[in-house]
Formats: structure tokens, C-alpha cells, sequence
């Protein structure tokens, strides 16, 4: 089964160490990804503006960091920018997305500049306001919308072609969105509301403007948005309950994978990407026809990547 996974903070964790890419005791490298067939892995370049001071260049060393260690392994891994790429990519389809808005630093060129870099995703915000809108981390923010910025951005990326995601968005943000964007958009990472009631979740009607739009939103691993026990476990019957969730209210294609792996701190039952087998054998006993994982795993996601990237 080919996978896509819309989100792993792995770079994160690479970044001030020696670690490499090829090979490490983080959840994702590309031996792993060879073992989990993976198609395209979009990773994240998230900026923790609380200890960054200057977002902008951070995340251009990031940039750079990850560019270096693609380049070490040209063999087996390559960025890519829109589908042709990636179909027609005999390696690993390496993909890029920005995860925090502020590193923009509210000035529109920064988001051409990035996208002339290759960056194709853009989490809008992370857990903190920035000069696009709220996060949903917090209670008070829940109705607030995006700001005179952030409609700018979401123009800005409609034209250029980039996909727009409102994982950590405030649910006023995220109808804002929903009402402005032209082209379908995506959470990265987010599950069910209804299931477990943490506001980093969609409601089943924002799961069903997703499906409207064409989107898709990428199942997390991080036990947090599983479940409400205390153990910081993520079982594979969680995941389940969401996904068969999920697509009772949205339809089958609106779901996608988003592990989080490398930015939870969960104990995954799924321990890192190469055991994304299990997932199958979970769906098939759940009578998950292999349609249909197939369109979990890869072609929701590649469907919305070939109608939004140029
Ligand atoms: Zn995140």
C-alpha cells in the first residue's frame, strides 16, 4: 500500500544535532519510509516562535538543513513540488510545508519567497496568535477570525497554488477559509471532535465543509486527540474509531494520514512510520475494503495536491 503522511515534524528534531536523515532513533527516516512504501512525505518546517526570535531565517536554515541532507541521499529521496513530480518519481517524494504562519513575519513577498524555494503546505498558525489569525488551543479564540493578513495569505496561496491547512486554526479561522479559499483545502493533522472532544479536533459540520471543499484531513496519532485517558498511549482501535467516524460523517474521501510522528510524545501502537502495515491489517478487519484504504493512505491526498499545485 503507497502511503502519503501529511505531516511529521522530523526536521524539527533534526535541527541543532548530527542526526541524519538516512537513518536515526526518531519515528520517520527514509529506511523507514522504504519499509512503509512510502509515495510522498510532507515534511514540516515548524518554527516554535516562543524561542525563535527571527522566524523568517530560522526557518531558511531549516530549509536549508533538510536540502542538505535530500542532496546526501539523492538516491532515495528528492523534493517534489506538485503531482507529476511525485507520480513520476522512481525515489521518495520529499514535500514541504511551513508549520507556523509567523514565519511570513506578516510580509506577503515571504510567502512568494518560500514558494520559490519549494514550499507548497502552509499551517496557518501553530498554538500561539500570529499575524494570520488565532490558534485553537485556546477557548477564548475559538470564534475569532482570520485577520486582514491571513485573507491576504489565503488569496496569495490560491494563486500561486498552495494548499492552505487549518490544523491548529480557530474555528472562526477555519470557516473564514472555507469561505474564501478558491481551491480545496486541508488539515494536516487533526481528528474528530465528536470522538474526543479536544479543540485541536474538526466538528463533524467543519469534517463535512472539508468534504465540500475537496479536502481532506490527515488522521493523527497523538493520543490527545485520540482519546481522553491518561495513559499517553495511541492504539490502532483509537485511529479506527476516528477514521470509521470520520467517514460515516464526511465520506471516505475526506480522510487522508497526518501522523504527527516526531512532534507527539505519545506511545503509538503504530511505533514509527515503517509500521504503517498494521494500520491496513486494522482496516481490513474492519471491513475497509482495499479501495477505499487506498484512498486513505495515498489518493485523497494526491487528489487534492494534483488539483491545487501547479
Ligand atoms: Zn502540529
Amino acid at each position: 500500500m503507497r502511503l502519503v503522511d501529511l505531516h511529521c515534524d522530523t526536521m524539527d528534531l533534526l535541527m541543532g544535532n548530527d542526526k541524519k536523515l538516512y537513518e536515526n532513533n526518531l519515528c520517520v527516516d527514509i529506511k523507514k519510509l522504504k519499509k512503509a512504501n512510502s509515495l510522498a512525505q510532507i515534511f514540516a518546517l515548524f518554527v516554535d516562535t516562543k524561542d525563535i526570535k527571527n522566524p523568517y531565517d530560522y526557518c531558511i536554515s531549516m530549509y536549508e538543513r533538510f536540502l542538505g541532507e535530500l542532496n546526501k541521499n539523492s538516491n532515495d529521496i528528492s523534493l517534489a513540488t506538485n503531482y507529476n513530480e511525485i507520480i513520476n518519481n522512481n525515489k521518495i517524494s520529499a514535500l514541504l510545508s511551513i508549520e507556523e504562519g509567523a514565519v511570513l513575519e506578516g510580509d506577503i513577498k515571504n510567502l512568494e519567497k518560500f514558494y520559490d524555494l519549494g514550499v507548497r503546505f502552509l499551517t496557518l498558525t501553530w498554538n500561539y496568535e500570529n499575524e494570520i489569525g488565532y490558534p485553537n488551543c485556546f477557548e477564548e479564540f475559538k470564534d475569532k477570525g482570520l485577520e486582514k493578513f491571513g485573507f491576504e495569505v489565503i488569496e496569495k496561496m490560491n494563486d500561486l497554488g498552495m494548499i492552505i491547512d487549518v490544523s491548529h486554526l480557530s474555528d472562526g479561522g477555519f470557516y473564514d477559509v472555507y469561505n474564501n479559499s478558491k481551491k480545496p483545502f486541508i488539515a494536516t493533522h487533526s481528528n474528530s471532535r465528536t470522538v474526543t472532544n479536544h479543540s485541536r479536533n474538526l466538528t463533524d459540520d467543519m469534517i463535512r465543509c472539508l468534504g465540500n471543499s475537496g479536502g481532506v484531513t490527515g488522521i493523527n496519532f497523538c493520543n490527545y486527540f485520540l482519546n481522553d485517558r491518561d495513559d499517553s498511549n495511541s492504539t490502532l482501535e483509537d485511529i479506527i474509531k476516528h477514521i470509521k467516524h470520520i467517514v460515516n460523517v464526511g465520506g471516505i474521501e475526506v480522510l487522508s494520514i497526518g501522523t504527527d510522528f516526531d512532534g507527539i510524545l505519545s506511545t503509538v501502537e503504530i511505533k514509527d512510520i515503517s509500521e504503517m502495515d498494521k494500520l491496513v491489517s486494522s482496516l481490513k478487519k474492519n471491513d475497509f475494503k482495499e479501495s477505499e484504504i487506498e484512498k486513505i493512505f495515498s489518493k485523497n491526498a494526491l487528489r487534492v495536491i494534483k488539483e491545487v499545485l501547479k
